[in-house]
């Protein structure tokens, strides 16, 4: 079931704040840094698009002011985004240039993705880099993105990327292993399931339980979320756990890792719904 992601051409990956950093200060972890960016190096050099959604950027700010904890008020996370998203492309920018890899920036909003003409300028743009050999490296816009047009979180922004761009494959760096029957941390007879062929109604509640209950807030159902958005686009995605970044090379070699959700292409996938909702 799992050979078939040795032939993924166009590659989404996404790392989140937790994987990036160091737990007790918040600071990059850097040799987790150094091995994404040269595995993200040998994925090119196989000769396959990539592209990395790249959290971190108020995570940064805020251990670049000092800050203990991520603040309260909007302009003091923009403020801290602003700060953090060039501190991080410097050190991206840094690593991959090691490997004498091209990186890129983009920044999106929702409204470059609900506009007509804003989502057709980002689609040529992340062509026209992947025709380069870039490496596009995206987060949102946080600077600019107050609450009614955030996207929310990266899982659902790394989706619509995978879909604008019509990626085959969506892999996730996450704090946890991958999809469990129930939560993990509350019941120890949660099963772990490692291939979703569809996601189901029954499903797409167990996502929901798990962020009620309050451990992983929100995570589960996001990240169901974004596979939804992957699968009906076309593109498989793949839940792992993003503390050992080796899981990365395992999944592209078609191991047993983490939770793989098959692609299984809507006719009617139409983005802008996808979005507004
Ligand atoms: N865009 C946010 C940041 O870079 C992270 C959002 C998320 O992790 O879902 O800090």
């Amino acid at each position: 079931m799992r050979e078939h992601l040795q032939g993924k051409k166009r590659i989404v990956i996404k790392i989140g704040s937790s994987s990036l950093t160091h737990a007790a200060t918040g600071m990059l972890d850097l040799r987790k840094l150094e091995k994404l960016v040269r595995l993200l190096c040998d994925l090119r050099g196989e000769g396959r698009d990539v592209v990395l959604v790249s959290s971190g950027a108020i995570a940064v700010g805020c251990t670049a002011m000092g800050f203990g904890k991520k603040p309260d008020r909007v302009e003091e996370k923009q403020a801290m985004a602003a700060i953090g998203q060039a501190r991080l492309m410097m050190t991206y920018q840094k690593l991959f240039g090691e490997y004498q890899q091209t990186a890129a920036q983009i920044l999106m909003t929702k409204n470059t993705m609900l506009n007509d003409l804003s989502r057709r300028n980002a689609r040529n743009t992340f062509e026209e880099l992947l025709k380069l050999g870039v490496i596009p490296v995206v987060n949102e816009n946080d600077t600019v993105s107050t609450y009614e047009i955030q996207f929310g979180d990266n899982d659902r922004l790394s989706a619509l990327v995978a879909a604008l761009i019509q990626a085959d494959l969506l892999v996730l760096l996450s704090d946890i292993d991958g999809l469990y029957s129930d939560d993990p941390h509350q019941n120890p007879q949660a099963e772990f399931i490692s291939l979703v062929p569809e996601i189901t109604a029954e499903l797409a509640g167990m996502g929901k339980a798990t962020s009620s209950s309050g451990v992983g807030t929100g995570g589960m159902a996001a990240k169901l979320e974004a596979a939804r958005i992957a699968t009906d686009a076309g593109a498989d995605m793949v839940i792992c756990n993003g503390s050992d970044i080796e899981n990365l090379a395992r999944v592209m070699e078609g191991q047993e890792t983490g939770t793989l959700f098959l692609a299984h292409k809507n006719l009617n996938f139409d983005l802008i719904d996808y979005i507004s909702r």
